[in-house]
């Protein structure tokens, strides 16, 4: 233990020293460009934070973050844009995406069609971690044109380990032993995988399936103690979704998930979409304690409607799920828990923009909700669910510029989010569209 902290910290040192010199290497060759100024006039704000639309509105960007948002227009910048007519809000986040699968080439193309449709932020949620992490590299330096990546490693049993998914994102490692795809068994050296999944670049750890309650407890402290976020599906079976919240998990996905906390046990994680939603009512005590601890701990709750009502996981118990987890999405948000949008599938085909917008609009047209509910969850409410609040998903001085702006007012109809006219990533304009 010693000999390898000693080591660690001899090399980030020598780290530390090499980064010095590379940035003084950096800035002398080539400076890095800076963003002109741009002033937004006269355009109507919808900041995130779920409060009612303020016309009249200038909002100036400088050095990639919002510098003020202010009714005066007496600001001056190297650029301005025309607000008028114009409705502003934070870029989208996707707060459920899945990385692998693509080949770069089609990968980083799909990318730049989902920031041009107005994503600014990605959530990879399990991945083969080596390949998300070079994407995310690309997009932070600027390599390519892409919403911010950030990205979690993934934590389960070992009876996850033979899932084909699992085994093509870890090649060249035994299924289980990659740092971003671990087994976690009853002899795992937790301090050492939660330092891997660090190493690999993940600042969170998914807890996927197969734990029990009393692993996921010890998980969640070695995560507390290493600073890594920990996430989870809303069932990792046989811990149930209040086992989950109990170790500290700050997001949990798929509301249909949620009926385990009720529903009779099963050690068959494969099942986890079939949960007794007869038995478990969305509005039910057990349900409502569940949303309660949520709340009161912080726990973030990403839905995935669209998947599971009309796209690839819709099933022959889709009748009972989907007005279940309509319903128990809608119970969460009057409850005050806060809902992170996000997909589990970026883009589908026939739909020429990110599948974001669908899920918002299922969001309102199924679960009941807003649509001012639903931009900010997939505004503030998915940049609080990722960590990351402080810096983004608000239209707000000192905030990451990364907007959006539409030709008519999405908190009256939803589908307006798709009449994209600009799209502007850390104060640069990355994409504009004639009105249509
Ligand atoms: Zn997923």
């Amino acid at each position: 233990m010693f000999d390898s902290t000693f080591r660690a910290g001899a090399t980030a040192a020598v780290i530390a020293t090499l980064w010095a010199l590379g940035v003084a290497f950096v800035s002398a060759q080539a400076p890095t460009p800076t963003v002109p100024s741009l002033l937004i006039r006269n355009v109507t704000l919808v900041d995130g934070n779920g409060g009612t639309p303020r016309s009249g509105v200038n909002v100036l960007l400088r050095e990639g973050l919002v510098a003020s948002v202010t009714s005066a227009a007496t600001e001056e910048a190297a650029l301005t844009l025309d607000g008028r007519g114009l409705f502003l809000l934070p870029g989208l986040t996707d707060a459920h995406v899945h990385l692998s699968g693509m080949s770069w080439t089609e990968r980083t193309a799909q990318l730049k069609r989902v920031l041009q449709g107005g994503v600014t932020m990605v959530y990879d949620v399990a991945s083969d971690l080596r390949n998300t992490s070079d994407l995310a590299r690309a997009a932070l330096v600027g390599e390519i044109e892409s919403p911010t990546i950030l990205y979690a490693a993934l934590f389960a049993g070992p009876a996850f380990f033979t899932d084909p998914r699992v085994v093509a994102t870890s090649r060249g490692y035994r299924p289980g032993d990659a740092p971003w795809n671990r087994e976690i068994a009853p002899g795992t050296d937790l301090v050492r995988a939660v330092a891997e999944a660090r190493g690999a670049g993940a600042t969170s750890i998914k807890l996927y399936a197969a734990l029990d309650a009393a692993t996921v407890r010890r998980i969640g402290e070695e995560a507390t103690r290493q600073d890594v976020r920990l996430i989870a599906h809303s069932t990792v079976f046989p811990a149930r979704p209040s086992d989950l919240v109990a170790a500290g998990v700050k997001y949990l996905a798929h509301a249909a998930y949620l009926a385990w906390e009720g529903s009779p046990p099963t050690p068959d994680f494969p099942r986890r979409a079939r949960g007794d939603f007869a038995g478990v009512p969305a509005d039910g005590p057990v349900m409502t304690r569940l949303l309660q601890s949520m709340k009161d701990n912080d726990v973030a709750l990403n839905p995935t409607l669209w998947i599971f009502a009309e796209g690839p996981g819709k099933d022959d118990l889709a009748s009972l799920r989907t007005p279940w987890m309509f319903a128990v999405t809608k119970r969460a948000q009057e409850m005050g828990v806060t809902l992170a949008a996000g997909v589990d599938s970026l883009t589908a085909p026939g739909d020429p923009l990110p599948m974001i917008h669908k899920e918002l609009e299922v969001m309102v047209a199924g679960a009941g909700l807003t649509p001012l509910q639903v931009i900010t969850a997939a505004t503030r409410g998915a940049a609080h669910a990722l960590g990351v609040d402080d810096q983004r998903g608000t239209v707000a001085p000192g905030k990451v510029a990364d907007l959006l702006l539409v030709g008519a007012d999405p908190t009256v109809n939803i589908r307006a989010t798709r009449l994209i006219r600009h799209v502007i990533k850390a104060g640069r304009i990355v994409h504009s569209a004639a009105p249509r």
